[in-house]
C-alpha cells in the first residue's frame, strides 16, 4: 500500500460538485467559470496563430510580447515598474504559479500563514514542501485580516505568508492600509508573501483594488499571481502570470522549468495581440460584472435567502439561516442542487476549523442574463 503524502486530501469540491450538477442537470452555480466565451478577437487570434506555425514550445519564462503586455498593464493600472525580462514569467494557470512559488521558498519545517476561508490549492503546494500551514482565521463579519491574530500565529519558522484579494469565496478586499500595516508587521523579518489577485480586475463600487505591485516593500519580498482566465473569461485555457523581483523570480523559474516548462505557445500570442488591441478590456470588466452582480442581487431580494453585495470577485456569498437552519453548508449544497436545481459551494470547505453556527453557500454569478434568471427563479422559492 502506498503511504499517502497528502493523506488529508480528496476530490476538490469543485470537482464533486460540478459532477453533481451535471448528473443531476441542476444550474452549476458552484465551480467558478463563466457560461459564456472571452471576446471573439482573442478566439480568432489562437486560431490564426495555430495556422501560422506557432505551435512549438515557447520561450521557458515566457513569450516576450505577452511578458512585455503584462508589465506595461501592471504600470498602467498600479504605477509599478516591473522588468518584463527579469519580473514576469508566464505559467499554465495561477495554480502552478502558486505550486512553484511555494516550492521555491518553503523548506521542511517551515510555516506558511493562510487566511480561513482559504483556496483550496494553497495547503497541499507547503505540504509538499514538506511545510505547514497556520491557518488564521479572517473576521466572520466581513472576512477582513485580525491583526492581533495574525501578530499571535508570527513565529521564527514562519516562511511566508499567503494573501488573497479579491477574496475567494468571500469577495472581501483587502485595502491600501491593509497592506501598510503588514509590511510594518513584517518589516525585518524573513517572511515571503504570495499575493493571489486573480480577481484583480473584478473589483466593484469605484473602488480601484489595492495590488502588493504598489507596495514597494511588501512587493520587494512577494510573488504576485494573477490569471488571464479570469480576465478574459477563458478559465480552462489555463494560463497566467507571476510577478516577483529579479532574485525571487529566478528562484521560482528554477522550479517552473521543471514543473511545466512553459505555457501553451498559440494562447500565450493570442494573449499577446489582445492585450495590445485592446487594452480596454481590463477597464471594463469591472462594469461588466458589477452589472451581473447588481442583477443576481436585485432577482433574489424577495427570497428568504440574506446577503450584502459583494465587493469583489464573481462570487456571491449567501446566508441561508432563514430556509434551512438545520441542514451544515454541504447538506444544503447536496440538498439545493438535488431538490432545488441549482448547485452552489459550501463554505466550510474552505476551513481547517469551520464555524459550527454558519450558513453560508457560495454562488457563481458569471453567467448569462438567462442564466441568472432563471437561477434566481429557482432560488426564490427555497
Ligand atoms: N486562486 C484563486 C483564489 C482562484 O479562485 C483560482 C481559480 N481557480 C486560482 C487561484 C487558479 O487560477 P487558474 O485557473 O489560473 O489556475
Ligand atoms: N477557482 C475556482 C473556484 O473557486 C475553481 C477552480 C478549480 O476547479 N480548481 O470555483
Amino acid at each position: 500500500m502506498i503511504t499517502s503524502k497528502l493523506p488529508n486530501v480528496g476530490t476538490t469540491i469543485f470537482t464533486t460538485m460540478s459532477q453533481l450538477a451535471a448528473e443531476t442537470g441542476a444550474l452549476n452555480l458552484s465551480q467558478g467559470f463563466p457560461d459564456f466565451d472571452g471576446p471573439q478577437g482573442l478566439r480568432d487570434a489562437v486560431v490564426r496563430h495555430i495556422n501560422s506555425g506557432h505551435n512549438q514550445y515557447a520561450p521557458m519564462t515566457g513569450l516576450p510580447a505577452l511578458r512585455e503586455q503584462v508589465a506595461a498593464k501592471v504600470a498602467r493600472q498600479y504605477g509599478a515598474r516591473v522588468d518584463a525580462n527579469s519580473e514576469v514569467t508566464i505559467t499554465p494557470g495561477a495554480t502552478e504559479a502558486i505550486f512553484c512559488a511555494v516550492q521555491a521558498v518553503v523548506r521542511t519545517g517551515d510555516e506558511v500563514i493562510v487566511f480561513d476561508p482559504s483556496y483550496d490549492s494553497y495547503e497541499p503546494s507547503v505540504e509538499l514542501a514538506g511545510g505547514r500551514c497556520v491557518h488564521v482565521q479572517l473576521d466572520a463579519r466581513n472576512f477582513s485580516i485580525d491583526w492581533q491574530k495574525l501578530a499571535d500565529a508570527l513565529t521564527p519558522r514562519t516562511r511566508m505568508i499567503i494573501l488573497n484579494s479579491p477574496h475567494n469565496p468571500s469577495g472581501a478586499l483587502i485595502s491600501s492600509a491593509d497592506l501598510e500595516q503588514l509590511a510594518q508587521l513584517i518589516e525585518g523579518r524573513d517572511i515571503y508573501l504570495i499575493s493571489d489577485e486573480v480577481y484583480e480586475h473584478l473589483v466593484y463600487d469605484g473602488v480601484r483594488h489595492a495590488s502588493v505591485l504598489a507596495n514597494e516593500a511588501l512587493y520587494s519580498k512577494a510573488f504576485v499571481v494573477s490569471s488571464f482566465g479570469k480576465t478574459y473569461h477563458v478559465t480552462g485555457w489555463k494560463t497566467g502570470y507571476v510577478i516577483a523581483p529579479p532574485a525571487l523570480s529566478a528562484e521560482l523559474r528554477k522550479v517552473h522549468q521543471y514543473v511545466n516548462f512553459c505555457g501553451v505557445t498559440p494562447l500565450q500570442w493570442a494573449l499577446a495581440d489582445y492585450m495590445a488591441a485592446c487594452p480596454e478590456h481590463v477597464e471594463q470588466l469591472p462594469g461588466f460584472y458589477q452589472a451581473k452582480r447588481d442583477l443576481f442581487c436585485d432577482l433574489l431580494t424577495p427570497s428568504r435567502f440574506s446577503f450584502s453585495r459583494v465587493a469583489g470577485t464573481y462570487f456571491q456569498l449567501v446566508d441561508y439561516s432563514q430556509i434551512r437552519p438545520d441542514l451544515n453548508d454541504v447538506d444544503m449544497a447536496l440538498w439545493m442542487t438535488r431538490e432545488h436545481g441549482v448547485a452552489t459551494i459550501p463554505v466550510s470547505v474552505f476551513y481547517q476549523t469551520p464555524i459550527p453556527e454558519q450558513r453560508l453557500i457560495r454562488l457563481c454569478f458569471a453567467k448569462r442574463e438567462e442564466t441568472l434568471r432563471e437561477a434566481a427563479k429557482k432560488l426564490c422559492v427555497i
